[in-house]
């Protein structure tokens, strides 16, 4: 057998893939292994369910990955400090360099009074819930008749657009902590939900926060014009849901009922002012409540704390002073042979095209450290597949995957879908043939 450099690369999304490419084609043995059990991270679980051209696309080039002949795959395994194998458990098994591209996986919650209530989630489980990724897709979610989303991005108009068109929620409300002008959604995506925008509403809200748009010199009339750009390309209304912004509002507390259901979400009024060019929303102390069934926080996530690297800033601490930066970019955790990539570099950082460049950057970065510093090794597959298979739990190869690429693909055609997904995990395991207990 010719010797190899033989890399572990840790989540299958889609910087962990396109560095597996890039890695294989330039010589390595790669070993994949993904929490899930299918690969695609956020592309799969995350992006908006109906974008089938997008998510086709992706499956795709993604399977050609999987099928390069130096990439091994491994899902439903978890790697980490309390996962099913450490990044020890990998040293140990010959791997000589780990690249973690698991994704930014934790929960960023802002600790306010009444987190615990039915209706308040994060929007990493709401998104991973209507995509249909176990064991999201299983949890009861309190979708109610007036929602509230923190947040002023795509992850927010993603779960606007999910509350209206599928929810039929008679109100959805963008909480936005800074103003008009800060939004930081893309038109495209505003033009799913425009329809349901309500404009006299906006326009009222633009007037409430005009003078403090006007003393830091912001034109309130372009911030509009801005919001409003999609308007021309407007997709047509699928339900009556009123769709409007709280500009200049951050969320205080919630409320709920002695069954432990949200009743209200308290905002406190923002000011904003301006730092070294940056605005910045300061707290006036004016409080005030908004009746809301479901809050949720569409805020960014950090990295796993739990993952078993060191974590300051929501990030894993990064080598500042890296052997093989790539663009003046550090891809080095705090220990020689761990390199980070994607969104486990950046949390929440970019869209699929930037989880891709990050991958295989970081991957450059890998094949220089091993280059470098290394001389290929045995990379010993078969030890690799010994040890995942002895897990307590079935564990999925990508011929396994293929087969059930095909099973839901023929599901589709026999309910007349665009798309099937199982959402469960044992579904998934008995269209491979798979069984729950290995
Ligand atoms: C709601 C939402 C909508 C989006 N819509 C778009 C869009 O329309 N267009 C676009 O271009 N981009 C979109 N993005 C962004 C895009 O999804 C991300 O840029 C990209 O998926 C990040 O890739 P990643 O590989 O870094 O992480 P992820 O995609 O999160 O992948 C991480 C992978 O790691 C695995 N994993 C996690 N923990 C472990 C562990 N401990 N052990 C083993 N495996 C693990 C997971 O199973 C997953 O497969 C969206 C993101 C979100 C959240």
């Amino acid at each position: 057998m010719q010797n190899q450099y033989f890399v572990a690369i840790v989540g299958a999304g889609p910087a962990g893939l396109f560095g597996a490419r890039e890695l294989a084609n330039a010589g390595a043995r790669v070993v994949l292994f993904n929490r899930d059990i299918k690969a695609g991270g956020l592309a799969e679980y995350g992006i908006y369910p109906t974008k089938h051209t997008m998510k086709n696309g992706l499956r795709k080039q993604f399977r050609g990955v999987l099928d390069h002949p130096n990439v091994d795959y491994y899902g439903n395994v978890t790697v980490g400090a309390q996962g099913d194998l450490s990044l020890d458990d990998l040293r140990a098994l010959g791997f000589q360099a780990i690249l973690v591209t698991a994704g930014a996986q934790g929960t960023k919650w802002l600790g306010l009074p009444g987190e615990q209530f039915t209706g308040v989630y994060h929007a990493k489980d709401v998104v991973y819930f209507y995509n249909k990724l176990p064991p999201f897709a299983q949890k009861p979610y309190r979708f109610g008749k007036r929602c509230a989303i923190v947040g002023a991005g795509n992850v927010m108009m993603d779960i606007a657009r999910y509350l209206m068109n599928v929810q039929k929620a008679e109100e959805v409300i963008a909480v936005v902590r800074r103003g008009p002008a800060e939004v930081k959604f893309d038109k495209k995506e505003m033009e799913h939900v425009i329809a349901n925008l309500d404009l006299a509403a906006l326009d009222a809200e633009i007037a409430r926060v005009m003078p403090i748009m006007q003393s830091i010199g912001q034109d309130p009339a372009a911030a509009k014009e801005k919001i409003l750009e999609a308007q021309p390309h407007a997709e047509a209304k699928t339900s009556e849901t009123r769709f409007r912004f709280e500009f200049l509002a951050s969320p205080t507390q919630m409320f709920g009922d002695a069954d432990g259901y949200l009743t209200q979400l308290e905002l406190e009024d923002n000011t904003l002012t301006l730092k070294d060019g940056a605005t910045k929303a300061r707290g006036t102390g004016v409080k005030r409540l908004l009746d809301v069934e479901t809050v949720i926080f569409a805020i960014g996530d950090k990295v796993d704390e739990s993952f078993g690297l060191p974590v300051e800033w929501n990030e894993f601490v990064k080598n500042p002073n890296p052997r093989f930066p790539i663009d003046g970019i550090s891809f080095e955790s705090t220990f020689e042979d761990v390199f980070v990539g994607g969104w486990s570099r950046k949390a929440s950082d970019g869209l699929v095209g930037y989880a891709r460049k990050d991958g295989t950057n970081a991957s450059k970065a890998v094949w220089q450290y091993l280059r470098q510093t290394l001389s290929p090794s045995a990379a010993d597959t078969d030890a690799v597949a010994d040890r995942v298979h002895g897990l307590d739990k079935p564990v999925v190869t990508k011929d396994d995957i293929q087969r059930l690429e095909v099973v839901e693909a023929e599901e589709a055609q026999k309910r007349g879908l665009e798309e099937f997904k199982f959402d469960n995990n044992e579904e998934m395991l008995d269209a491979m043939e798979l069984t729950m207990m290995a």
